[in-house]
């Protein structure tokens, strides 16, 4: 394949957990791939690694306190932005094609819309952006007729199990989740966990915020919100079921009753491949699914006593409106403040409830009002104990 036919990829977040699994994509397949400009939030060091190894251009870091002692740590042909502002800088470059967004945390909503605004394609990785503001992302994709392909490996299922059927025969969709890493663990003793304990999932490795997300079961409310926003989906239609081994990634049923899975190890590259080559298929970095193995596969319903952050994302997507924000940004500070031994493992649930109850519900929110509703959120939640 020429050089010129390759697909010009943005990668934001590339330092972290989902960067690391798309820069073993990009080293597979260079020959339809080409990274042309990157972003993380602080770590200078490993981002310019990433732009001398890949001949990367355009680089942004969020942390603009680290920007004058970075400088130097950049080869010399490398543009170094910083701040919200160089994120959206690297996530319009005028050569992109797609960009994939895998900061973690509402950070990601802004230079998400402005690739759309500027034509580009969108990998979302990032779920926080669309509990945010959903409807603003939808709205300017559909406008723009970009493509918003879902990197989240649930939604990656979902999207594939649906590829080229009518909605008119979806029923509903089926998320399986691990049930995180306490899923056996007495509830009596859920008190004591640790933030260490908390960060090491059994079978995904993955950022430190989702892991805590996993363990709580917030990350999959936060994906029911995606489902339904990626999806049209309201939340009747929205199911989850705890699935340890996490090899079949969700399913979807179809009004005659046929259930669809897809399936694949847990390892991110699989969907951040699919988005990044889309509609194109090519080997995988890593070896699928071996039947030739004995496996086992094993399905439950949710115990909701044991997860309420599940109840409170049906609670706040039931609700609407500005709900989902405040849901996303309670969770984010109450998880910082539990990784930072600041707030007990249980109390984030309770954080989260108490806000949703605190800030003023809103229907339709602009994306100005849902920022002034993130930000009332994250300041009544760092309130809480
Ligand atoms: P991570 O913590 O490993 O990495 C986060 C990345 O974001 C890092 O590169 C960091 O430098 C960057 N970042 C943080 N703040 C920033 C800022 N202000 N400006 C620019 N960059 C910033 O997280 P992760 O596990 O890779 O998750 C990233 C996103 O993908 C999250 O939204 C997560 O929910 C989602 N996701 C992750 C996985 C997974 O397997 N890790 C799976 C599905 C979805
Ligand atoms: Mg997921």
């Amino acid at each position: 394949m020429p050089a010129s036919d390759r697909r010009n990829v943005v990668l934001l977040g590339a330092t972290g957990s989902i960067g690391s699994s798309t820069l073993q994509v990009l080293r597979q397949h260079q020959d339809r791939l080409n990274l042309v400009g990157v972003a993380a939030g602080s770590n200078y060091q490993a981002l310019a690694q990433i732009c001398t190894e890949f001949g990367v251009r355009h680089a942004a870091l969020g942390d603009d306190s680290v920007y004058p002692e970075a400088q130097a740590h950049f080869d010399s042909q490398v543009e170094l932005h910083c701040g919200a502002a160089g994120l959206e800088e690297v996530a319009t470059l005028a050569e992109a094609d797609i960009v994939l967004v895998a900061v973690v945390g509402a950070t990601g909503l802004r230079p998400t819309l402005a690739a759309i605004e500027a034509g580009k394609d969108i990998a979302l990785a990032n779920k926080e952006l669309l509990v945010l503001g959903g409807a603003h992302v939808i709205e300017a994709a559909e406008r723009k007729g970009v493509r918003l392909l879902p990197t989240d490996s649930e939604h990656n299922a979902i999207f594939q199990c649906l590829e080229g059927r009518p909605m008119a025969h979806l029923d509903q969709v089926i998320l399986t989740a691990s049930g995180g890493q306490f899923r056996d663990t007495p509830l009596a003793e859920l008190s004591r966990v640790t933030p260490d304990e908390a960060t090491r999932h059994p079978n995904w490795s993955m950022g430190p915020k989702i892991t805590v997300d996993s363990a709580t079961m917030a990350n999959k409310g936060l994906e029911l919100i995606e489902a339904h926003w990626l999806f049209g989906l309201e939340p009747e239609r929205l199911k989850v079921v705890i699935h340890p081994q996490s090899i079949v990634h969700s399913l979807v049923q179809l009004i005659d009753g046929s259930i669809l899975a897809q399936l694949s190890p847990p390892s991110m590259t699989f969907a951040i491949q699919h988005c990044l080559l889309y509609p194109h298929r090519a080997a995988s970095v890593l070896p699928t699914t071996d039947f030739g193995e004995m496996l086992q596969l094993d399905f439950s319903p949710p115990d909701l006593q044991r997860y309420p952050c599940l109840e409170l994302a049906y609670q706040a997507l039931k609700t609407g409106g500005a709900a989902p924000a405040v849901y996303n940004a309670a969770n984010e500070v109450a998880v910082d403040r539990f990784l930072n031994k600041k707030l007990g493992f249980l109390e984030i649930p309770q954080v989260i409830e108490h806000c949703l109850e605190g800030v003023a519900a809103m229907t339709s929110p602009t994306l100005d009002q849902l920022f002034a509703i993130d930000a009332e959120t994250r300041t009544l939640a760092r309130s809480c104990y």
